[in-house]
């Protein structure tokens, strides 16, 4: 690892004593601490961690107008002995900077990623929920920083990495709709990348799905609007007679670390997994067919969303009960147990601080 100067300014008094455990609300309570490093004349400098705060922003600021904005989500936990540690950090490493080219904007250093996020992660460990399940969820993310009015990449750039404790995500069985009129992404557009906007994008359509009762949507693409793309953000996958099935990522469709490592898990142990188009009709004849046994999105907030209903059209599909589930919920099971010991961690994916 490249030993990276970070200079470290310490809280005078941590917030943590005044955490409540036990009742923890996503995204909302932050740690003492967060790193940043500003990009400037072609380089990134002045790493430093310090007190979490606001920042300024000056009103011609390029991301406000041109949205140069991207983001990772990832999580930090303690091993039964009290270890702590990150879960595939160089992926996420990997994926800001596939998502910085997208954008046209800097690339952040992989390793510089992953000692700076094991080196805030260190200082604030006492922010990481005991839990199994529970977590420090961790938040790198950059945005364009050039005070300047007209389209074009900016050359200075922020980024900044802060941590929030989360709870233990009980997922309760999802009602999905499948969208055929609103898209999320399509190949050579922006949905590999974790762009802000195609959040924001993605508002309209799961507010107007929520007003007809449904959770969230699945996003579809294909030249007829029939090809299953993820659900909400997540993932998709099926398990169709035995067989685990998953989009293949074709360009529209973000490549998710959960995904990724779920289809390992799921090879070694001998599960068949073929990620191919996959049309919604041939969803429709399996679940005719009394084939379709399991349908989850997989990422890294909730690990495994199971989906309880699938809307397509005027067909209402119900799926088992999650009890008579074999794949999603060893998933689940494998994940957290990872994040907490129990699991050993045969594929190297831990990074142990
Ligand atoms: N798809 C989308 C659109 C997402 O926002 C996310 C969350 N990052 C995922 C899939 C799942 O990715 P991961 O497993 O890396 O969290």
């Amino acid at each position: 690892m490249i030993a990276t100067q970070i200079r470290t300014e310490k809280v005078q008094q941590s917030r943590v004593d005044s955490v409540d455990w036990n009742n923890l609300p996503f995204g909302k309570i932050f740690s003492d601490h967060m790193f940043l490093s500003d990009y400037k004349d072609g380089e990134w400098t002045n790493d430093r961690i310090v007190p979490f705060g606001h920042f300024t922003i000056h009103p011609a600021s390029m991301v406000l107008h041109y949205g140069q904005a991207i983001f990772e989500g990832m999580k930090a936990s303690k091993l039964n002995d009290g270890t702590p540690v990150l879960l595939s950090p160089i992926e996420h490493a990997k994926r800001i900077n596939a998502s910085a080219r997208r954008m046209m904007m800097a690339e952040f250093p992989e390793e510089r990623f992953v000692e700076a996020v094991s080196q805030l992660v260190a200082l604030d460990k006492d922010w990481i929920p005991p839990a199994e399940g529970s977590a420090l969820y961790l938040r790198p993310y950059m945005y364009a920083t050039d005070e300047f009015i007209g389209v074009r990449p900016s050359e200075t750039y922020t980024f900044c990495i802060f941590t929030a404790p989360v709870g233990p995500y009980y997922a309760k069985p999802v009602r999905l709709l499948v969208e055929q009129h609103y898209v999320r992404a399509v190949p050579g557009g922006t949905g590999e990348a974790k762009a802000a906007g195609n959040y924001a994008a993605s508002l309209r359509p799961a507010f107007e799905a929520q007003q007809k009762g449904f959770d969230q949507v699945v996003w579809m693409g294909g030249p007829n609007m029939t090809q299953i793309q993820e659900v909400g953000t997540m993932n998709i996958f099926f398990v169709i007679d035995g067989e685990v099935i998953t989009p293949a990522t074709d360009g529209a469709i973000l490549k998710g670390i959960t995904r990724k490592n779920f289809i390992t898990i799921l090879r070694d142990q001998g599960y068949k997994v073929t990620e191919r188009v996959i049309e919604i009709d041939e969803i429709v004849e399996a679940y005719d067919a009394g084939k379709l046994q399991e349908m989850f999105g997989a990422g890294t907030a909730a690990v495994v969303s199971h989906v309880a209903e699938l809307q397509y059209q005027d067909k209402l599909m119900t799926l088992p009960a999650v009890e008579d589930r074999k794949v999603g919920p060893m998933l689940k099971k494998y994940i957290d147990g990872l994040r907490s010991g129990a699991v050993e961690d045969k594929f190297g994916w831990l990074v142990k601080l």
